[in-house]
């Protein structure tokens, strides 16, 4: 179950998503948070470049193996506007952080997407427990879903 006094760092990942949306980007954004509830880092989306590896998940876990211990990593959480792709939920799992939480599935992502039309990407969207299966994960959030779904529903029209 996702703790109250964890919503505030999931309403953050939405506030990260739509500073993404705005600049042009993918409307994604995650927060790391320590054992105590600190938070440590943040990034949104930065595809728009042309680097699709430039994904918030991906950047925590890098920032994570350079700036924590293996037990600091071990005891941290990411809380993310969508579920890890399977590269950055591989990279989770290979720099030893603990738990995800997400507000949306890749599955309800991959069908809203279907939905809208837009053609699949190159990777395929398994489920963070395939990949990863030793990392513990909690979603989706329904309270904030339609939020989130609403930023890819706005990405698409722009
Ligand atoms: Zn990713």
């Amino acid at each position: 179950m996702v703790k109250d006094s964890e919503l505030r760092h999931l309403r953050r990942c939405v506030e990260l998503a739509v500073a993404a949306l705005e600049t042009g980007d993918e409307p994604f954004g995650s927060v790391l948070v320590a054992a105590d509830g600190t938070a440590l880092a943040e990034d949104r989306n930065r595809v728009a470049g042309g680097d699709h590896t430039r994904h918030p998940e991906f950047e925590l876990a890098r920032w994570a193996a350079a700036h924590l211990t293996p037990g600091q990593r071990a005891g941290a959480t990411v809380y993310t506007s969508g579920e890890h792709c399977p590269m950055c939920a591989a990279a989770h799992a290979w720099v030893g952080l603990g738990r995800i939480v997400y507000i949306v599935s890749s599955e309800q992502l991959t069908g809203w997407l279907a939905e809208w039309g837009v053609p699949q990407g190159p990777v395929r969207p398994l489920p963070v427990h395939e990949v990863a299966p030793g990392v513990a994960v909690e979603g989706p959030v329904p309270g904030l879903v339609g939020q989130v779904r609403e930023l890819h529903r706005r990405r698409l029209r722009s």
